[in-house]
């Protein structure tokens, strides 16, 4: 018989579950209940405590634990994981397509034979077939993919799942069982976590998002899309040649090499809208454009536009807005 089991492979990150496998796991619910398949959360550590009484969406949570898992290592996760895959006859494991998940893909690939599909942004099930969604070429593409009847190992991008079905009302029962394998001796040692300074906003947890491309022109017309983004409740974020010039911190550079954002509102200021840029926003709630050229491929994933300039738009929507507050 064809197994019916998603793992979820969890990460964690001083103690706490990452977005992406909130995300991994709401991915996970919403393709097993199509089928009648069951969801279990694999997390890997050296306590299992902190991990106790949380009410995931799975069906289940395996713990496993052992001391040399208290860090998240890929080489101590690539020994044990193959055998929890295997005697939890998975048909298939989701990972985060994250630094950890894409150290784990070769690993896991040559333990099990399983296909690796990477850049995963959605899967459906119909029958006891499944259906993957994977991003090609940055972006620009995307394939169907369907694996065999065996294991396949998917790694499923940051940010494109909804992280809040990834918790529920219940909590699962967890069961805790010991490394099947030794994790020692290991090729390599985490010795330290080396946190980015917190000096700025985390543009990922920010519902309204002004975003600033070339077409701003200069650092200093910024101001006005800082004292819009004030107004509304959010934050200026920018593309990436904003951020090279240096008018921006990194930290708020959207797309491939920087950030993806989902918030509920994304104003794309003088944006063009390279597929390296839409990778980061396109699954914002209600993306709005502006921009003078009318074929920019930004109107392509906007929900609304306007060919407008930005630096005649900015006074007059900050206007509108103030006086839609009743404010001067
Ligand atoms: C490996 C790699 C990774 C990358 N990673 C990222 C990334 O993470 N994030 C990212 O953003 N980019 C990234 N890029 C760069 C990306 O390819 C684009 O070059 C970049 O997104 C373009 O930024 P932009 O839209 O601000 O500028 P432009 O492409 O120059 O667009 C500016 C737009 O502003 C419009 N405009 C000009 N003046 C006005 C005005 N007054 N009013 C209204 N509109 C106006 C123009 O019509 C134009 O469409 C990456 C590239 C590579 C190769």
């Amino acid at each position: 018989m064809i197994p019916r089991e998603v793992v979820v492979v969890g990460e964690h990150m001083g103690r706490e579950l990452t977005d992406v496998t909130l995300e991994m796991l709401a991915c996970a619910r919403e393709l097993a209940r199509s089928v009648g398949w069951r969801v279990t959360c694999v997390i890997l550590t050296d306590d299992p405590k902190p991990f106790e009484g949380l009410p995931l969406n799975a069906d289940r949570v395996v713990v496993v634990k052992d001391p040399g898992l208290g860090t998240p290592n890929p080489a101590a996760y690539a020994r044990v994981l193959p055998h929890i895959l295997k005697d939890l006859s998975a048909r298939l494991a989701i990972l985060g397509n994250t630094s950890l998940g894409m150290d784990l893909a070769g690993p896991l690939r040559a333990a099990l034979g399983a296909p690796v599909i990477s850049g995963c942004v959605g899967a459906r099930a119909e029958g006891d077939r499944i259906f993957v969604t994977s991003r090609l070429c940055g972006g620009k593409l995307q394939a169907q993919v369907e694996p065999g009847d065996g294991l396949a190992i998917v790694l499923m991008m940051p940010g494109v799942g909804h992280r809040e079905l990834g918790m529920r009302d219940e909590v699962p029962p967890l069961e805790v069982r010991p490394a099947p394998v030794s994790v020692e001796p290991l090729p390599v040692r985490f010795k330290e976590l080396i946190e980015p300074p917190v000096e700025d906003v985390d543009v990922t947890k920010i519902p309204v998002l002004i975003a600033a491309g070339r077409g701003v022109q200069s650092k200093d017309n910024l101001v006005g899309l800082e004292d819009l983004a004030k107004e509304l409740g959010g934050a200026v974020c920018a593309t990436r040649p904003v951020v090279d010039q240096g008018w921006l911190p990194r930290s708020r550079q959207v797309g491939r090499s920087g950030m993806t954002v989902k918030p509920r509102l994304y104003l794309a200021l003088g944006i063009s809208g390279a597929p390296e840029h839409t990778e980061g926003m396109k699954e914002s709630g209600l993306i709005i454009a502006v921009n003078t050229d009318p074929e920019a491929p930004i109107f392509d994933v906007a929900h609304y536009g306007a060919t407008v300039d930005v630096l005649e738009l900015v006074p007059v929507l900050m206007e509108k807005i103030k006086g839609a507050k009743g404010g001067s």
